[in-house]
């Protein structure tokens, strides 16, 4: 049988399985295919079984998304329906569509990122979700920008912006005052989003990583360190496109 109980904002689902002893205690089982199997003695209660689940369900999360990781560094990206995409955050599914009238478009349509394309090639699919989310990091960058720069009290100008796809970093800043930010940024949760322009406004003043970069950063951000920690677990799934 199969139950689930929530953990943060994700859902853990496992299945019970019975074993005839009375000796056994409660056990759990995290599978590499991701499958959370707990052992219990026949006469535990579904109760007390949810409650040692629940104890350990930050562990569990923890193994779930060592598989998920593993799983995302092995598979090479693919091109082709049913394929992982993630936007702000959250999980979609690729679908394409495929028509010879098409000129090639993408979209996101409940969990869905369809792609509309002529032919179903994989280079011409890759071209469209990158174009794609290309455009959603343009609008959405800007957008928290302005929408950030308002609590920013020491900055006179909005500085300019530039997409700039890099293997290993969210963003930089010019010493021109340039802010880049790579567009695979727009994969991870807004909240990561908005630590990242903060950081590289945050160069704008102050060119270095000392104390009084991040006095400044804390003062925007107080909690900071939490999304910095969450983006860097996230980093290889989302910048390795
Ligand atoms: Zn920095």
């Amino acid at each position: 049988m199969r139950h689930c109980l929530q953990y943060g904002d994700e859902e853990i689902c496992y299945q019970v399985n019975r074993v005839d002893s009375r000796k056994q205690k409660i056990s759990i089982h995290v599978y590499p295919d991701g499958t959370v199997q707990v052992d219990a003695p026949t006469d535990a209660d579904l109760v007390g079984i949810f409650d040692a689940v629940r104890v350990r369900a930050r562990w569990i999360s923890k193994r779930l998304e060592e598989i998920r990781k593993r799983n995302l560094h092995v598979l090479p990206r693919e091109y082709v329906s049913g394929e992982s995409y993630f936007y702000l955050g959250r999980r979609y599914l690729l679908k394409v569509n495929e028509n010879p009238g098409e000129v090639g478009r993408a979209k996101l349509t409940g969990r869905y990122l369809q792609v509309f394309a002529p032919t179903a090639e994989q280079a011409l699919i890759k071209r469209f979700v990158k174009v794609w989310y290309r455009a959603r990091a343009k609008e959405l960058f800007a957008r928290r920008l302005s929408e950030l720069a308002e609590q920013i009290v020491w900055l006179r100008e909005m500085p300019p912006v530039k997409l700039l796809t890099m293997r290993i970093q969210w963003g930089s800043c010019s010493p021109s005052g340039v802010v880049v930010l790579n567009p695979n940024l727009v994969k991870a949760p807004r909240e990561c989003v908005d630590y990242v322009i903060l950081h590289e406004v945050c160069h704008l003043k102050e060119h270095n990583h000392s104390h009084k970069f991040y006095r400044l950063l804390t003062e925007l951000m107080p909690d900071w360190e939490r999304h910095k920690l969450r983006l860097d677990g996230l980093a290889e799934a989302l910048l390795n496109d």
